[in-house]
This record gives C-alpha cells, structure tokens and sequence, in this order.
C-alpha cells in the first residue's frame, strides 16, 4: 500500500491559481485577511486539485470536492472526492497532501522556540509522552512536543474523529510515519492500515503534469 505526499512551500502560491477554485473555496479565500494564510489556504486547494486531475486525467477545475463537516454541516471538513483517499496540512511555509487508496491524515507544524509546552504537554499528551519531554530542553523540547502532536493530529485526521477530550494511546491499526521536512517544520502521516505504507515524497510543481 502506497501513500504519496506531496509539499510545496507558500511562495508558490500565485493568484491566478483561484481561477480552478470551486464557489465555496472562492468565498473561504475571500474571507482570509492574513497573506500567508491566504496563500496557504489557496496553494492547498489548487494541489488538491492539480494532484487529482492528474490521476483522474480531468481538468482541475471540474474536479469535485466535499468538505462538509459531519458536525455542523459547514464546509470546513476533511476534503473528500470520490475514488481516492486524501489530507491537506498547512503550517509556516509549508503545505502537503497526502493521497492513498486508504484513510490517510497528514499534519504539519512550524518549530516555534517560544511555544508553552509545558501549558500544552499538559493537556495534549500522555503521562508517558510527558515524561520522555521532560529529558530534552529548548529547541530538541519543541521538536520532541510537536513531533507526538503532529502524529495525534495526522491519526485524528485519519480516522476523521474529532480531537479526544483526554489524551489516549493511538489505537491499533493506525500506522504513524514521522515525516521529514526541512528543520524549521514537523510533520506526520498516518494511515489506517494494518500494513505500514510505501511513502513516496514529492516536491509540487517539479513535475509539469503537476
Ligand atoms: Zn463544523
């Protein structure tokens, strides 16, 4: 079972990339009044698009995506299309997709040095995973802290449950995968599978079919 990822980085965000957007996507892209947020939100819209047309041989204007979120029925959900499994991540300079054949989750976060991980670990860790930060400091601190918050972010987005009230063992058959980017960014993949995934790493836009 093979998972691909693909990343690119928010500089390659242009705005004519809204012309294959969907009303719905138009409209959340209006609503962005940070420019880096703006781009990140387009650049993943139009990767997802790019990325499925190429697979399904469809311009990617027409290709049709559900965001419909179970609990409210707003369109900020998991983006789903028929025919294949995704997730979409964005975080500082970077966004990734993450395509499968199964349910697949992908998180990305910037290293941020003046993160309150003690605040955070609290609420968002097990006593184990609290113990295992407690041997590192500084920088390795917020590495090793975002590094267990991307893998419950990615299976969370896997599963589709929404974030746990108390923090819990990843349950079995999800298989994690910490992700290498670049140092500034942590980043996991999960998919649920009883088989640890093939990953297979792309730079958007390298290709020019992408
Ligand atoms: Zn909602």
């Amino acid at each position: 079972m093979t998972v691909d990822v693909w990343w690119a980085r928010i500089d390659q965000a242009r705005d004519e990339f809204a012309a294959d957007l969907d009303e719905v996507e138009r409209e959340r892209l209006a609503a962005y009044t940070q420019p880096e947020a703006r781009a990140r939100f387009l650049l993943g819209c139009t990767m997802v698009r790019r990325l499925l047309a190429a697979r399904f041989s469809l311009p990617a204007a027409s290709i049709r995506l559900d965001r419909t979120c179970p609990r409210c029925g707003k369109p900020h959900g998991k983006v789903r299309t028929d025919g294949v499994e995704l997730s979409v991540t964005h975080a500082g300079d970077l966004v990734g997709v993450a395509i499968g054949d199964r349910p697949v989750g992908i998180d990305v976060e910037k290293v941020d040095p003046h993160l309150d991980i003690a605040g955070l670990a609290q609420v968002a860790l097990t006593p184990e995973e609290i113990h295992e930060l407690s041997g590192v400091d500084g920088r390795e601190k917020v590495h090793a802290f975002l590094t267990y918050w991307t893998r419950r972010e990615a299976a969370v987005k896997a599963t589709g449950e929404g974030l746990p009230a108390k923090p819990r063992k990843i349950t079995a058959g999800i298989q994690l995968e910490d992700l290498d980017v670049d140092p500034d960014h942590v980043a996991a993949l999960a998919v649920v599978s009883a088989e640890p995934p093939v990953v297979r790493t792309f730079r958007f836009g390298s290709d020019p079919r992408r």
